[in-house]
């Protein structure tokens, strides 16, 4: 009997057999067949398609079960690249990987002069150049550049809408001004949508899982990715959990809303509590400049660590709010897996893990339906620019998942 199937091979199609090689790794034309329910014509047509690409290449046979062993596909990691550029208070950070989300080379550049939008343009443009050159990887092989930068943006234009932390950024046509000086597609995103699409590619997770990544940068932010994409929403603004009410008539954010997450549990917020008893943090040597929340921030982590008061204190309360805000988002969408990742992560992250996972076991909605498995990034804080990288790609090898260039 003839199965459903309209247009064999749309980009979705291609999409999902992309997503089954890649994650849990070599499989056979028939195994993508049975899995997909395309046809085998269709597979056929797809799979030959992603080996002229180069995005794909034959390993191997599968052992001997009596019949005709079959030929294994797997995806071919050096057949492209992609450069992410992760654009951070204190610094910009580009990262180059390969087609499994391998990082293959990194550059970190002051962040000094952040506040002026067409300077900062011109350093990303010069550092590409001598970034890719350095590297060795040629034009033809560069799938593309993805800039990100903490939201609210405009993925469409490629325009940040300037958060507290840019505000000089506000409407600038970023996108427009970086394709006047680099000649590969280049993309635009949020830095923690890209940075779940970065552990979800490069952990190779399942496209059936329902994934989140939740990041810990200046501010607080996630991606969820569902079937394999990223989930966008309107107008790729989604999964803004720093801006989640905790208190309902709390301190007013910038965003609009009052009470958010982010004045409470964010890096600045937990800084800022320190700052407001600082002669008890006083052998820290926090500097409480407004360039040194980071670093701050890092002392307080490394201190809670340790164990010691009252910065283990402060990090726990921060943990604890942000794994209230993870039960509602795995509430709202039905999580299954949830990667903790940004440069606030760090330290002490696994204060943040353990809270989380304390938390989802006792009070997530699905608790008694299936576990939710809390994990640490392994690279928190390039996570922005790996996933970068990793959206520019699935854009190019993935196209239906992702936004069209
Ligand atoms: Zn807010």
């Amino acid at each position: 009997m003839a199965r459903r199937e309209s247009t064999p091979t749309t980009p979705g199609s291609r999409a999902v057999v992309v997503d089954l090689i890649r994650s849990p790794g070599p499989i056979s034309r028939v195994e993508l067949t049975a899995a997909t329910g395309l046809t085998q014509p269709s597979i056929s047509l797809i799979v030959r398609k992603l080996l002229s690409d180069g995005i794909v290449r034959e390993t191997g046979l599968t052992a001997s079960t009596g019949g005709k062993p079959r030929v294994l596909l797997e995806i071919n990691g050096r057949a492209l690249y992609g450069v992410g550029v992760q654009l951070g208070f204190e610094s910009i950070t580009l990262v180059a990987t390969d087609v499994t989300g391998g990082v293959i080379g990194r550059e970190q550049i002051d962040g000094a002069g952040l506040d002026k939008p067409e300077v900062v343009t011109q350093r990303i443009i010069t550092a590409y150049h001598d970034f890719v050159r350095v590297l060795g990887i040629g034009t033809g092989t560069i799938a593309g550049v993805a800039v990100v930068a903490p939201g609210p943006i405009d993925q469409h234009d490629g325009v940040v809408l300037g958060p507290p932390t840019l505000r000089s950024w506000l409407d600038f046509g970023l996108r427009a001004a970086l394709r006047a000086g680099i000649d590969v597609p280049v993309l635009v995103d949020n830095d923690a949508a890209a940075a779940a699409v970065g552990e979800f590619w490069s952990r190779r997770i399942s496209r059936s899982s329902t994934f989140a990544g939740i990041y810990l940068g200046s501010g607080i932010g996630s991606g969820i990715v569902i079937d394999g994409a990223l989930y966008r929403g309107h107008s790729s603004n989604a999964g803004e959990i720093g801006h989640i009410s905790i208190e309902q008539d709390g301190v007013p954010c910038f965003c609009g809303n009052v009470g958010c997450l982010e004045r409470y549990a964010s890096p600045g917020a937990v800084v800022e509590s320190a700052r407001a008893s600082a002669p008890d943090f006083a052998e820290l040597g926090l500097a409480f400049e407004p360039t040194s929340v980071m670093r701050d921030f890092d002392l307080l982590c490394r201190a809670a660590v340790r164990e010691v008061e009252p910065a283990r204190a402060l990090i726990e309360t921060s943990a604890a709010q942000l794994a209230s805000a993870a039960v509602t988002l795995s509430n709202l969408f039905d999580l299954d897996h949830i990667v903790l990742a940004g440069p606030g992560m760090a330290f002490a992250g696994s204060i943040y893990a353990r809270a989380m996972r304390d938390r989802l076991a006792r009070s997530a909605f699905s608790r008694r339906a299936h576990p939710i498995v809390v994990e640490l990034s392994s690279n928190p804080r390039d996570s922005a620019a790996v996933g970068a990288s990793a959206l520019i790609l699935q854009s190019t090898v993935a196209p239906g998942h992702g936004p069209l260039l």
